[in-house]
């Protein structure tokens, strides 16, 4: 039914302050009061009048507008079609299922969903556009997935009506909106999307969310590749990882970044499944800690009711409390906070640590055994399981592949240091480098590349640190007191686990905390935790963000991080 015409008078003319109209040249118009009114006065009033003239032009036209659209709705055979839906508060379950893109993947998939049953999908719109007045294609996202969507006027007749209205309601959803269709699954030929051999035929769109806000960027500009980039027609410009960051919602729906973290994911799976194998318990260590379990240097202070806490910089001693309470074997994975100004392109002041603790018979290199084990599983799963996600990110992050020898190569610290020598690397402040001096990263990544030409590997183990250079819980040699049971795990030049040995004997703790400077008194929650004894045990620390950017060659270490926390960053 076409609604009524609108009874209400708009503005006109006449509703303008009185301007005498038969005014002559003798008779001045008068106001309100009877008096002439001045040359000046008389101008501002016509003008008064001219623009209520006019706003009273627009006012009618506009209403007419609307009471042509809301004729042309009222006999819109679509009308149901499409729109907005309320607000989605649960109000019912129908129980019919949700297409995902995934299951048309296959190269025969149409033939799976014949006409007469249409599907119910949800999606994001990636795009739309026009093509003439009767037709719109929607690009439909899912994830990593696209799908082609066509809309279409029906034909007089066709019972599933698609109107003009409707056309141009699905052609002006904005980006990135979320949309509820259903449609028919039609074989096509489209190579714009990543479902290639077939369509959905619209028959309903409805809006789930929309998206009125200016948008960041686009998924599409983000996702340009270094293909995209060297062609040599094209400029493009990049957006910048800080501009990621801080629109890291909208940065996180690219394909590669949806890849990263399902990697990142994996890599934790693969963690767990290995060392549940091997009969591993995982824990769960409180963050909160009464005093900093290593160094108080690194160490974020928060307020604790009236006194004050320290944010966990390791599970350290919590999992070795694990080990002298009987537990055996724990790992954990969980947040790792370090009050560290390093602004580089591998630190963050809060990461994911995966630390493992053990008890060992005869021999810390029974740890380092599991944790190679560990990261042999890690490698080999991603390499199996995760192929499609690594070659997706190697678009934007082109890097050699990731390669492991079969039989791990363990280089003592002392071997390492020769090779370096002989290579001609010297310390930061230009002096000789020796056997007893911590490399740098610069020396750290040297040593990776003389490792990759001389034993073709990115992941080695560097074993036998001096003592001097690590923690004073660490286990000094049995026989060369200079040197410690530890050891540090590398891939492609950068350290990613740090692990020893750890003393379990209270006295010869507090022995080390003497000879280290540390006085004791002010670790006595440390030394307490092997007073009822403890069995041998060593362990270690990964960093999971650093595992990722490595195995993927990111650059940078929050790529790797969900939400990255460093000295400058604190949001999102
Ligand atoms: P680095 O010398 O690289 O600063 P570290 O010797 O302080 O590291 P550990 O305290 O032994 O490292 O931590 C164990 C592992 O945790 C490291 O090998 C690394 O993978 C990870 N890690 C340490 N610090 C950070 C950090 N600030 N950001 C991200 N990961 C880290």
């Amino acid at each position: 039914m076409a609604a009524e015409p609108s009874t209400q008078a708009a503005p006109t003319a006449d509703a303008a302050p009185a301007v005498a109209q038969d005014a002559t040249k003798k008779d001045a118009p008068l106001d309100e009061n009877g008096q002439p009114l001045s040359k000046g006065e008389i101008k501002r009033r016509e003008k008064e009048a001219a623009k209520a003239a006019k706003a009273a032009e627009r006012a009618a036209k506009e209403q007419a507008a609307k009471e042509k659209k809301a004729a042309e709705e009222a006999n819109d055979s679509a009308a149901d079609n499409y729109g907005k839906l309320p607000l989605h508060q649960s109000q019912e379950r129908s129980g019919r299922s949700r297409l995902s893109f995934q299951s048309l993947m296959a190269p025969d998939a149409a033939s799976q969903y014949p006409e007469s049953q249409p599907v119910v999908v949800r999606a994001r719109v990636h795009n739309a556009r026009a093509q003439g007045a009767k037709m719109a294609f929607i690009t439909l996202r899912q994830q990593t997935l696209t799908l082609q969507g066509v809309v279409t006027i029906s034909k007089e007749g066709d019972e599933h009506a698609v109107s003009k209205q409707m056309v141009k309601f699905a052609t002006g959803i904005p980006a990135e909106s979320i949309v509820l269709v259903e449609g028919i699954i039609k074989p096509a030929e489209v190579k714009s999307c990543t479902v290639q051999t077939c369509e959905i035929q619209i028959r309903k769109i409805h809006t789930i969310v929309e998206v009125t806000q200016r948008l960041p960027f686009g998924v599409d500009e983000a996702s340009r590749t270094e293909a995209d980039y060297a062609k040599e027609d094209t400029q493009f410009a990049r957006v910048n990882l800080d501009t990621r960051l801080d629109n890291r919602v909208m940065d996180l729906r690219t394909p590669v970044n949806q890849a990263i973290f399902r990697v990142q994911s994996a890599v934790c799976q693969l963690f767990r499944e290995q060392l549940n194998s091997l009969g591993f318990i995982e824990i769960h260590s409180p963050k909160l800690q009464g005093a900093a379990t290593e160094s108080g240097s690194s160490v974020f202070e928060v307020s604790y009711f009236k006194g004050k806490a320290f944010l966990a910089q390791s599970p350290q001693l919590a999992k070795q409390m694990c080990i002298a309470g009987d537990m055996e074997r724990v790992y954990e994975i969980g947040p790792v906070f370090r009050a560290e100004d390093s602004n580089t392109h591998r630190h963050l002041c809060e990461f994911t640590g995966l630390d493992l603790e053990m008890a060992i018979e005869e021999h810390y290199h029974e740890v380092l055994d599991v944790l190679d084990s560990l990261f042999l599983a890690i490698f080999k799963g991603l390499k199996q399981k995760y192929s499609s996600e690594i070659d997706v990110i190697a678009t934007q992050f082109p890097c050699d592949e990731f390669t492991w020898l079969d039989e791990t190569l363990k280089l003592p610290f002392a071997d390492g240091i020769k090779m370096l020598k002989e290579a001609g690397a010297k310390n930061l402040d230009g002096s000789e480098l020796s056997e007893s001096d911590d490399l740098s990263t610069e020396n750290e990544r040297w040593l990776g590349r003389l490792v990759k030409e001389k034993y073709g590997t990115d992941y080695y183990i560097l074993d036998k640190f001096p003592l001097a250079i690590r923690p004073f819980y660490t286990m000094p040699d049995a026989t060369n007191p200079t040197l410690s049971n530890s050891y540090d795990f590398f891939m492609r030049g950068e350290e990613i686990l740090s692990g020893a040995q750890r003393i379990h004997d209270p006295e010869f703790l507090i022995q080390r905390m003497k000879e280290c400077g540390i006085e004791p008194a002010s670790m006595q929650g440390y030394i307490d935790a092997f007073n009822l004894g403890a069995p041998p045990h060593a362990g270690g620390g990964i960093g999971l963000e650093r595992v990722v950017m490595l195995f993927l060659k990111l650059g940078n270490i929050r790529r790797a991080s969900l939400f990255p926390r460093d000295p400058k960053r604190l949001n999102p």
